[in-house]
């Protein structure tokens, strides 16, 4: 999801062997670190929290095995290949039963090195997604529930602050700023229920349609400004829209809630002001989709809160629902086969990337279009 360099560590006693990973890796974006013997892999697979481990089965001091196995005691979502001699073929299996996700047979080939440590890469990545979304079916039960609980004592606490308000002298200049407190807090609890509520509303199949991207962008940069009246002279909007660009087929509204949360973030990382560039472009490489830029020149985001940014709850705000970002990769990644990535540095500004198919696979698949 996010865009970063991967992190390898490279078992293997022989520095030759070392030497021709590193030379057949050279050309890809990776950060190596090298463990000679099995020790120093346990400890450096513990403290480097590397993304790949490539373990050679025949170490000096410990058995491939048991690295592996101490590897996964530490951290069970440890991502090892395994790479064998000729004839180890066994041995290989039984490290895949033990939670090892591939294997090598010496000699490699560079191509098919570089191969398989992509796909590791892929399952890792997929793997952790899934381990996000783990996290969603209590909430769907949850927020429905939740929501209803806070929603009725809401309803009743407003309407007998109406009655108050009446019934009172309003000349009185603190009663008067009293009541105005109550019902903003009213008002901001109605708001972050709706928040949880949108976040577990399933789905509107019936409402797949086809969505001009540049036409929601025009809605939502018009919504946003009645939202900041206050930055409207502050914060600068350019937008650079592809008007070739392909419509998509998906659900406009929640297309449109997504771009808002992201725009709302944007807005609220530029309280000095600043600028947000919202670009639109129909990529080469890939014919089928739109990709849709938001940058900002906003406060920017610390390096450590980057993993958790689409985590639900996660927020670095005073009066933050952390449920933006979580909805919007909700929205983009699974309910439209999207990516959102995120791209930010402290103090300079951040960049969300949205890539949308032009075609809705899973839809077209199933037949629900028509
Ligand atoms: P919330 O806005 O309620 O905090 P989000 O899920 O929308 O929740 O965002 C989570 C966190 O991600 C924010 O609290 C903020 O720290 C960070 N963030 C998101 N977008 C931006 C941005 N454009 N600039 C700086 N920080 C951002
Ligand atoms: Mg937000």
């Amino acid at each position: 999801m996010i865009t970063k360099v991967s992190k390898l560590l490279v078992v293997d006693d022989n520095i030759d062997y070392v030497n021709f990973i590193r030379r057949a890796l050279d050309a890809e974006d990776y950060k190596l670190s090298i463990a000679l013997d099995g020790k120093t892999a346990i400890e450096k697979a513990a403290k480097e929290n590397p993304d790949l481990v490539l373990l050679d089965l025949k170490l000096p001091d410990l058995g491939g095995e048991e690295v592996l196995g101490r590897m996964k005691q530490d951290n069970k979502d440890i991502t090892v290949v395994v790479i064998t001699g000729y004839g180890d073929d066994q041995v290989a299996m039984d490290m895949m039963k033990k939670g090892a996700v591939d294997f090598l047979t010496k000699p490699i080939e560079p191509q098919i090195l570089i191969k398989a440590i992509k796909n590791a890469l892929e399952i890792r990545e997929a793997q952790q997604e899934d381990k996000q979304l783990e996290l969603y079916p209590s909430l769907d039960r949850f927020f429905p529930f939740f929501a209803h609980e806070i929603r009725n004592p809401l309803h009743a606490i407003s309407g007998a602050l109406t009655i108050i308000q009446r019934r009172s002298n309003l000349g009185d200049e603190v009663l008067a700023q009293s009541i105005n407190i109550i019902n903003e807090e009213i008002q901001h609890l109605n708001e972050f229920v709706q928040e949880c509520l949108n976040f577990v509303r399933p789905p509107n199949k019936v409402r797949f349609v086809e969505v001009d991207i540049n036409e929601v962008i025009r809605v939502v940069i018009n919504i946003i400004a009645h939202i900041f009246e206050r930055e409207a002279n502050t914060v600068r909007v350019v937008t650079e829209m592809d008007p070739s660009l392909p419509k998509i087929y998906s659900n406009y509204e929640e297309i449109k809630q997504a771009f808002l949360n992201i725009v709302k973030n944007a807005y609220e990382a530029m309280p000095k002001g600043g600028d947000l560039i919202i670009r639109t472009v129909q990529k080469s490489d890939s014919p089928y989709s739109v990709e849709i830029v938001f940058a900002d020149t906003g406060v920017g985001i610390k390096k450590e809160a980057i993993p958790s940014l689409f985590d639900p709850f996660f927020t670095t705000k005073p009066l933050g629902t952390g449920l933006g970002l979580a909805m919007c990769r909700r929205i983009i990644a699974e309910r439209n086969n999207g990516k959102i990535l995120i791209d930010s540095e402290e103090g300079k500004g951040t960049t969300v990337i949205v890539k949308l198919p032009v075609d809705h696979p899973s839809e077209a698949s199933t037949g629900m279009r028509g």
